[in-house]
């Protein structure tokens, strides 16, 4: 499986980190290696000191797929789970500035933290769907679908017309404004609506 990560999909959070707002989607991926499940703790990595969550959406892929319309897209996923896409904002800078790709910030082991999954006809509108993170207790990222640039189905259609979708691929469908810094010991609480999905430590 993959993992499809989409940047940029607030305009509000490429704003804070002083990216213009795309036309068109922005995506990257993480291995399966990155995967981090079942509330385990986040090992804080050696090779930064600057790691920050972005509070993000998830949709699984049950189906494969090609070039999918837009219109059929969702027929493409029925569950939803929500993750953080952590981020080593220090190397993200550098690479950024010297025009180079973004793995070693976004794809190393642990950085795709994912939580159980739900289906989505138990939420009343994927499109207004709230979400939120709490770090030792504190909201510090609200979200809401309805700001996304490019909706879940917009995003399937997208990325499909350039790589085949399967069965078990995830896409994470961007961070709202309010990232920042973790540290060890932090609290990480994620919720969908009002239902907690994941609790895990920064060790
Ligand atoms: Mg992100």
């Amino acid at each position: 499986m993959k993992i499809i990560c989409i940047g940029r999909n607030y305009a509000k959070h490429a704003q804070e980190l002083n990216n213009d707002v795309p036309r068109q989607p922005v995506f990257f991926l993480k291995p399966d290696t990155a995967l981090l499940r079942s509330n385990l703790p986040f090992f804080y990595p050696d090779f930064s000191s600057n790691i920050h969550y972005e509070t993000e959406l998830i949709v699984r892929i049950n189906r494969l797929g090609k070039s999918i319309p837009e219109k059929f897209a969702c027929n493409y996923y029925e569950e939803i789970g929500i993750g953080i896409d952590f981020t080593a904002r220090d190397l993200q800078e550098k690479c950024k500035t010297k025009g180079l790709p973004w793995e070693i910030a976004k794809a190393f082991d642990s950085s795709a933290a994912i939580s159980k999954f739900i289906h989505k006809e138990t939420l009343s509108d994927i499109n207004n769907i709230h979400f939120h993170l709490d770090v030792n207790g504190k909201t510090v990222q609200n979200g809401n679908s309805a700001e996304m640039l490019f909706s879940f189905d917009a995003i399937i259609a997208y990325v499909s017309r350039y790589m085949t979708l399967r069965t078990g691929d995830l896409i994470f469908t961007g961070t709202p404004a309010g990232v920042g810094p973790v540290k060890i010991n932090d609290l990480l609480e994620v919720y969908l609506e009002q239902q907690k999905m994941m609790r895990f430590r920064i060790k």
